[in-house]
């Protein structure tokens, strides 16, 4: 297995700035340093694959390739036992263009009932995620995570993103939607995968020391940021920043009113990306604001 080593350059094959983020989080600590599929240029193939490990294979090599260097991919979902499976890979789909998980819950919680999944103790689902690490060579090595529970209906809570509101996962009662962000990062599928990649790709490399946290998380903050892409999720964005000034005000840089919406029209004035829903647009915009 080929390894890897400081100062490396790693294509995140990915248009999705929460998952740049993420994975950046991750490396940076190893002296890895992680650039977009999209900060490059490359174009994001179609999943045309029918596994989430193929698709990740497919986006990771279209990036190792088109970029000449080393790439990570990732595709993840949710998987219902009595769905056999779907939504799956089409996880993302089944939000439509609009990307709307209001209505791809719905539509879960309504092929459920007509197989009359809901049982006493909630249907059975996971989700996964396997991240997929491409050489320019064609070489490739796989990473898979998963976590279990059940699903509930209505779905609860306004945290998280996609389908976090309506799965409780085994050993807590609350959904993902329910729970703090760093609370789900902690025992998500996308942690359990990147635990696998950097158990065999980053444990030989030293990582350099942590910085020191602040009382403040900025960095959980910024991942729900990232992640976050309806007016709900965005309404619970605010509302946790607006206890944060309560709690940790002393270390924000803006404030009083005036500066804080003098930073914010800065921010909303840079350009804007337009791969990313508006709401996490402006939420970042905001988190940045409290902190410039
Ligand atoms: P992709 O990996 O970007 O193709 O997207 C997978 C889809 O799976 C997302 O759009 C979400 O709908 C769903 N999904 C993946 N991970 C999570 C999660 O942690 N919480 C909720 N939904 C998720």
């Amino acid at each position: 297995m080929k390894t890897l080593s400081k100062g490396m350059k790693l294509v995140v094959a990915s248009h999705n700035p929460g998952k740049v983020w993420e994975i950046n989080q991750l490396i940076q600590p190893y002296g890895l340093d992680a650039v977009s599929a999209g900060e490059l240029g490359l174009s994001e193939p179609e999943e045309t694959e029918t596994t989430f490990a193929g698709n990740a294979r497919l986006k990771a090599v279209a990036a190792a390739e088109g970029s000449g260097l080393l790439a990570l991919a990732d595709d993840s979902g949710l998987e219902v036992e009595c769905l056999d499976g779907a939504p799956g890979i089409y996880s993302a789909r089944w939000a439509g263009p609009a990307k709307d998980f209001g209505v791809a819950m719905k539509k879960v919680a309504d092929e459920i009932s007509a197989c009359h999944g809901w049982t006493a103790e909630g249907p059975r689902a996971n989700f996964i995620s396997v991240l997929c690490l491409a050489w320019p060579g064609g070489e490739v090595e796989l990473f898979e995570g998963k976590v279990f529970g059940h699903l509930v209906w209505p779905a609860r809570g306004g945290n998280g993103f996609g389908y976090d509101p309506m799965f409780v996962p085994d050993g807590d009662t609350r959904t993902f939607g329910e729970m703090e962000p760093k609370e789900k990062y902690a025992i998500s599928h996308r942690t359990r995968a990147f635990a696998a990649f950097k158990a065999a790709m980053l444990d030989g490399i030293a990582p350099t020391a942590a910085k020191v946290r602040r009382g403040r998380d900025v960095d959980a903050f910024a991942a729900a940021a990232a992640s976050l892409s309806t007016r709900v999720e965005a309404a619970a964005f605010v509302a946790r920043l607006k206890d944060d000034l309560i709690t940790h005000g002393a270390e924000w840089n803006n404030t009083t009113l005036e500066s804080f919406l003098g930073a914010l029209a800065r921010e909303l004035e840079r350009a804007p990306s337009k791969d990313e829903p508006a709401w996490r647009q402006i939420t970042k915009a905001m988190l940045a604001a409290s902190d410039d």
